[in-house]
């Protein structure tokens, strides 16, 4: 009577939690400046001060007990005409105030929109390398994800490979750019052949098929590189977003979605939407939380600290002779190991205390994955240990 899907998907654990536990009992015993912790993808630089102006301001404007009150069940409605002003003006879709549910994050979207899609047979896709929790989703409340190859070189997109994945089974198809982990930007000429692609298919099976477009990174790129807003190339597209990584506010739970208002089947997507979300108990965002991000929207953390990282760590490991797609944004680096095992590599640098996530947790084996959310010491700190790896396994430049 219990649901074995879910005991199986609570019982395979989270790995990134597992290394990350090691990291911090290691520290206990040989000091915290000497373990190298680049799993957890959580912001490691202050939210920007609009965040705070903005809390004093509430704290003097408004009542303790309506600050802290309960806010509607889908977001405060100022909160969701401003966040749909600031999408209409930013990217020139007529969102109105009622296409927009203010979510506990991109987890909640995540979620519901799979609840939505995948509860009566539909399947959900994705493109590897992928955030691990889309399978947790796809599992929980379907038959699994469709997880479909990119270019092995470059992790843009290879739509010989999507046409192959997609059935007519497929009800959604999950977007995400800057990408967690390979911090790859999506181009846009493979995004448009990807939104013709869909448009013949959806044709083809007489169904909608719907991008959901999970962009909690959409504001951290470093060189200026453009992130496609999907819903401007392909209408069918569901728009979620997240102050968790940009304003360095995971903890807070904070984000929206945004339904375009010529999306096939609206209402019946809408509704559903709203009764998962309501479903899950995912209601009421913070009412000080929804405040103070839509009044900072557009605003980000001092970014340049990521970049700075990122170009150290990725100048360094491949000038010592590691392989790594260039991330244009996020804060992950996705490196090549120098063995095929890559839990066998986390396990070696498991023992100079050198912590890493395996590539497999993102369906993509022969890689680990690098969180460089980090101090810029940390990094300068782990190098040597880097290169001590790159000895050892004979890469060494
Ligand atoms: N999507 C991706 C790709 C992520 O990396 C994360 C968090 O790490 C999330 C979604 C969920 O973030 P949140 O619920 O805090 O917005």
């Amino acid at each position: 009577m219990i649901d074995q899907n879910l005991v199986k998907s609570g019982k395979s654990g989270n790995i990134i939690r597992e290394i990350a536990e090691y990291g911090a009992e290691q520290a206990k015993i040989v000091g915290a400046d000497h373990v190298y912790n680049f799993t957890i993808g959580s912001p490691s630089i202050d939210p920007p001060d609009c965040v705070f102006e903005t809390m004093a301001k509430l704290r003097a404007e408004i009542s303790p007990a309506q600050l802290h009150t309960y806010a509607p069940a889908v977001g405060l409605p100022e909160v969701r005409e401003k966040t749909a002003a600031y999408l209409r003006n930013t990217f020139g879709i007529p969102y109105r105030m009622q296409d927009v549910i203010i979510t506990c994050g991109t987890s909640t979207c995540l979620a519901a929109l799979t609840r939505v899609f995948l509860s009566c047979g539909g399947r959900a896709m994705t493109f590897t390398p992928y955030f691990m929790d889309y399978k947790y989703y796809a599992d929980a409340y379907g038959d699994g994800l469709t997880e479909c190859p990119t270019d092995p070189d470059t992790f843009q997109l290879d739509l010989a490979a999507a046409e192959k994945a997609l059935t007519s089974d497929t009800m959604m198809l999950i977007m995400n750019s800057p990408n967690n982990p390979s911090g790859v930007v999506l181009r846009r000429e493979g995004l448009e052949v990807l939104a013709k692609l869909l448009e013949r298919k959806q044709e083809e099976y007489g169904h909608p098929i719907y991008i959901v477009a999970d962009e909690p990174y959409r504001d951290l790129v470093y060189d200026g590189q453009e992130v496609v807003f999907l819903p401007s190339i392909y209408k069918n597209t569901i728009y979620c977003y997240s102050f968790s990584k940009s304003m360095s506010l995971p903890g807070e739970r904070v984000g929206f979605m945004a339904f375009p208002p010529d999306l096939d089947d609206y209402d019946d997507v809408y509704s559903a939407s709203v009764a998962a979300i309501r479903a899950f108990g995912y209601i009421c965002v913070s009412n000080m939380w929804q405040r103070i991000t839509a009044e900072c929207l557009g605003a980000t953390s001092d970014i340049s600290i990521y970049k700075g990282n990122r170009d150290l760590l990725y100048g360094s490991l491949t000038e010592m002779g590691y392989t790594c797609v260039y991330p244009d944004g996020a804060f992950y680096l996705f490196m090549k190991t120098p063995e095929p095992d890559a839990e066998a590599f986390c396990r070696r640098a498991m023992k100079e205390n050198l912590l890493v996530v395996p590539g497999d947790s993102f369906g993509t084996p022969g890689y680990v994955r690098l969180a460089y959310c980090v101090s810029r010491d940390v990094i300068e700190r782990a190098l040597p240990v880097f290169r001590k790896l790159a000895e050892e396994y004979g890469i060494a430049r």
